[in-house]
């Protein structure tokens, strides 16, 4: 005779949308929470793990990641297995994975679910990096394999986007990209730079004495962010396309949006760990170099008090896998982007707690906001009857410390090495099984694709 519950959390903080750490269990069957009850509460569980003292959040979601050795579309198990093992030990239950290709997606799609499917650890679902015609005319076929996210490079101009075979782009086909979105319900993730201005300054090699995150930060200035958020945020309004502005770094950027949304509300903003956590000072040195860069202390400090007033709509890692073979060089030369998923729960929440943010707040950004906004809620991003069982449980007095060991990465190493952290991840549990069990993996890899059939305004009903 089977037990009607498989799997019984007990003891534990568990975070409730609006209530906040309550003292309640959690009855887990087929993948999804079927009770919160109280603790007396009788009730036959083939399996019963204590938590006692540990708090339980929904699982964070990474809306912002890359996987395959050449960063564009994972085609290995590797690929899958490797960095959502880092996933797993971090506490992130799903990842939205971006696929860049100049082919046609359906290939590509096919492809990529062959990759994942049987060796993510995690729950995933995938964007599209929009880039040719074919591209857009494909459009509502994409939309019928459950990805309603699209990533368009306003710095693909020329031949920049050519190392990953994409034409060079201009603003009327950016503009041809949202009015079709907001046709079709998705949402645009565009990234902002004015490539035209980047050009410029990189032409120009500012003074190396300052540091090589430094000198990066000025070939690449926040206003060449901002310029270009704010002409994507307008032609937004134009269109009634729904925005998501990715890897949000400075206090010009966010103001930039800011101002537009003060007349139209559907954009939103994402930021990145390494924006929060690291600034140009970082020992993490070329291991850093991202674009848009880090910035300087003072937009840390920004970005935090946006993050705390709520403007901050998710937090993602913008991961890569790029091995440490391709930083190792000059910051001229140096491949841009690193490995992040491991750190982006752990790291947004130590900080976020140690500077008296809420945990509403934090647990909005990480993962509820992400869930909503992409539309996976409240299947995802949410402790509730009927969601699916995605946990995070963390001992919150258990000191950790981030070594490239912990973060699993085929990357072989982490910007944030050595960072000594006050928690650490207990358990991650993704459709009801431990993906990471008392700290360590589980060789669970029954993460599921998530088909997503709108995002942005369309998603949150709005
Ligand atoms: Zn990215």
């Amino acid at each position: 005779m089977s037990s009607p519950y498989d799997l019984r959390i007990t003891g534990g903080k568990v975070f409730l949308e609006g209530l906040g750490p309550s003292d309640v269990d959690l009855l887990i069957r087929d993948g999804r929470i079927s009770g919160i009850v109280g603790r007396e509460q009788q009730a036959d569980a083939a399996e019963t793990v204590d938590v006692t003292g540990k708090l339980v959040l929904p699982g964070a979601i990474d809306p912002h990641v890359h996987l395959g050795k050449d960063i564009r579309v994972p085609r290995d198990p590797d690929d899958a297995e490797r960095e959502s093992a880092s996933a797993a030990a971090g506490g992130v239950t799903t990842m939205l994975v971006y696929l860049m290709s100049s082919s046609s997606y359906t290939g590509e799609f096919a492809s990529a679910r062959a990759a994942m499917d049987s060796n993510s650890h995690i729950d995933y679902g995938f964007h599209f990096v929009l880039g040719t015609p074919e591209h857009l005319e494909e459009f509502a076929d994409y939309m019928g394999l459950g990805v309603s996210s699209f990533k368009f490079f306003m710095n693909f101009r020329g031949d920049e986007g050519k190392y990953l075979g994409m034409p060079g782009n201009d603003d009327s086909f950016m503009y041809d990209i949202l009015r079709k979105s907001a046709e079709h319900g998705a949402m645009i993730n565009p990234h902002p730079e004015n490539i035209e201005l980047v050009r410029m300054f990189r032409d120009e090699r500012g003074d190396e004495s300052a540091g090589p995150l430094a000198v990066w930060n000025a070939a690449r200035p926040a206003f060449v962010e901002a310029e270009a958020a704010q002409r994507v945020a307008y032609l937004a309004s134009v269109t009634g396309a729904s925005v998501y502005c990715v890897h949000t770094s400075s206090r010009e950027a966010v103001e930039a949006i800011a101002r537009q949304q003060a007349s139209y509300p559907n954009i939103f903003i994402e930021t990145c760990t390494q924006y929060l956590t690291l600034d140009t000072t970082s020992d993490a040195g070329v291991y850093a170099k991202v674009n848009p860069p880090v910035r300087p202390r003072e937009d840390v400090e920004f970005l935090w008090k946006a993050f705390e007033d709520g403007l901050i709509d998710a937090v993602g890692s913008d991961h890569n896998a790029r091995h440490r073979s391709n930083k190792e060089k000059d910051i001229w030369s140096a491949s841009a982007g690193f490995p992040g998923l491991g750190g982006l729960l752990p790291l947004t929440l130590a900080e976020g707690l140690r500077r008296g943010v809420s945990l509403d707040t934090i647990v909005e950004a990480v993962s509820t906001r992400a869930a909503k906004l992409f539309g996976m809620y409240p299947r995802k991003g949410t402790i509730a009857v009927g969601s699916d069982a995605d946990l995070v449980v963390l001992d919150m007095d258990a000191p950790s410390t981030i070594t490239a060991k912990t973060q699993h990465s085929a990357a072989e190493y982490t910007p944030w090495e050595g960072t000594e952290l006050p928690l650490s991840v207990v358990h991650t549990i993704v459709g009801g099984r431990f993906a990471l069990r008392d700290g360590v993996l589980t060789d669970q890899r029954a993460g599921s694709y998530i088909p997503r059939a709108h995002s942005g305004a369309a998603a949150l009903g709005g």
